[in-house]
């Protein structure tokens, strides 16, 4: 079979401990073998990111606005313990956090559905994706306890220094206070990649806030996906086939509740930390969560939703057989390859990328599994396979 040309690189970001391990054997039985992969590699691992103070990731990012599509490999967020750990001259950010500020985009996390692992709400058929606003709210507060009678305002001083004021509280006692803020551009780009997601995937847009009591908080930020949508993507939309709707967070919940999946939900800073794991728990498992980063230029990131399970990797390297899932990490490939294709008109590489998926869901289906799954799979007597032959049960699929 002659291989699979790619005409435009992807970058592919590597990273730490366990994925990193599974990351080779990915490329090295479901990729290489097929496709003449072209990538521009870039070593996330903790011990490049120290070498280089960092710089690596900032490059990574800057060679994914250049080619428009990435891999990633999850990496270790340093704590104190990894400080010691691998020597490090700094406690480095966040790679997440310093791409996602370079490519200024919203993460959607969708579960990867199977038959056999069957999601806890019985009428969840299809993926729920949360698009999650990664900026402001609660995250960037600032609070205050009130320690007795007394009153709170805000104010705002224009740079001309005039003020408005507005009340908070008359405090008669001790309380807490709390001030928020976002950005009209912030929401905008939010707006914007869940616009084109929900284009990109030919799925309908949900999205919800508390306008009703928040009059001009969480009202802008109806306001502003409204007139987003008029102007830019109504056409769009109604051609694609599908549907923007907004309506209350409460009764959001509700719908979720009782619907089928299929849609996209857009969720505030906070509401989409808490209904993104009320969402993957319910579906089953992080390691079947494919996470991408969609930037409002049309930037994409591919990645697992999961960490480096750094628990295996400590087992691995003992010498002790894993049984890591590596699907999460699988479809961050597919993800990547797929965009790939579908940027540079290159069907093959689509092509393959939808035969890997269908070959990896027909392994589990087929009973084949890591460990993880076989913890919660209704198939009975599900085959139990270590790290490296799931991989090439999938790759015999394929
Ligand atoms: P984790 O890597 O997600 O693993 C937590 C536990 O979840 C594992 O110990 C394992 O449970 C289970 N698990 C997760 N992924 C699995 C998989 N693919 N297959 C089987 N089981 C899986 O989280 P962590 O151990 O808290 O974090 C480890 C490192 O990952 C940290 O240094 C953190 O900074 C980093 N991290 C990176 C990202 C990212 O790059 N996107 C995200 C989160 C965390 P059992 O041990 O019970 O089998
Ligand atoms: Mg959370």
């Amino acid at each position: 079979m002659e291989k699979i040309k790619m005409t435009t690189p992807i970058v592919e970001m590597d990273g730490d401990e366990m994925t990193r391990i599974l990351w080779k054997m990915i490329k090295d039985n479901l990729l290489e073998p097929y496709i003449e992969l072209n990538t521009e590699y870039y070593d996330l691992g903790l011990e490049h990111r120290n070498e280089t103070d960092d710089q690596v990731t900032i490059d990574s990012a800057n060679a994914t606005k250049k080619y428009k599509v990435a891999v990633k490999c999850a990496t270790i967020t340093p704590n104190a313990a990894r400080m010691d750990e691998y020597d490090l001259k700094e406690m480095w950010k966040s790679p997440n956090g310093t791409i996602r500020a370079i490519l200024d985009g919203t993460v959607f996390r969708a579960p990867i559905v199977v038959k056999g692992i069957e999601p806890c709400v019985r009428n969840w058929k299809k993926p729920i994706t949360i698009a999650r606003h990664a900026y402001g709210d609660v995250y960037k507060g600032s609070e205050m306890k009130i320690p007795g009678a007394g009153k709170v305002e805000l104010v705002y001083t224009a740079e001309d220094g005039t003020q408005t004021k507005e009340l908070v509280h008359n405090f008669a006692g001790p309380g807490i206070v709390q001030g928020m803020h976002n950005l009209n551009q912030s929401i905008e780009s939010f707006a914007r990649s869940c616009f084109s997601y929900a284009l990109d995937t030919k799925q309908d847009l949900w999205f919800a806030t508390k306008d009703t009591i928040s009059k001009k908080y969480d009202h802008t930020f109806k306001d502003i996906f409204q007139e987003i949508y008029d102007a830019e993507f109504d056409d769009k939309f109604k051609a694609a086939g599908i549907e923007y709707f907004y309506t209350l967070i409460d009764d959001a919940v509700a719908r979720v509740m009782k619907s089928e999946g299929g849609y996209i939900w857009a969720c505030k800073n906070y509401d989409g930390d808490v209904m993104s794991d009320m969402v993957s728990s319910a579906f089953g498992s992080l390691a079947m969560m494919t996470s991408v980063l969609v930037s409002p230029e049309g930037y994409f990131e591919y990645e697992a939703a999961h960490g480096t399970v750094q628990r295996h990797y400590y087992k691995h390297l003992k010498g002790e057989e894993t049984s890591t899932n590596s699907v999460a990490t699988i479809f961050a490939w597919t993800g990547a390859l797929r965009k790939r294709g579908e940027l540079d008109g290159n069907k093959e590489l689509m092509e393959f990328a939808d035969r890997l998926e269908k070959a990896t869901i027909d392994t589990i289906e087929a009973g084949s599994m890591t460990k993880d799954l076989a913890l919660i799979t209704t198939i009975e007597n599900p085959t139990v396979l270590n790290s490296e032959d799931f991989i090439k049960a999938i790759a015999a699929h394929l």
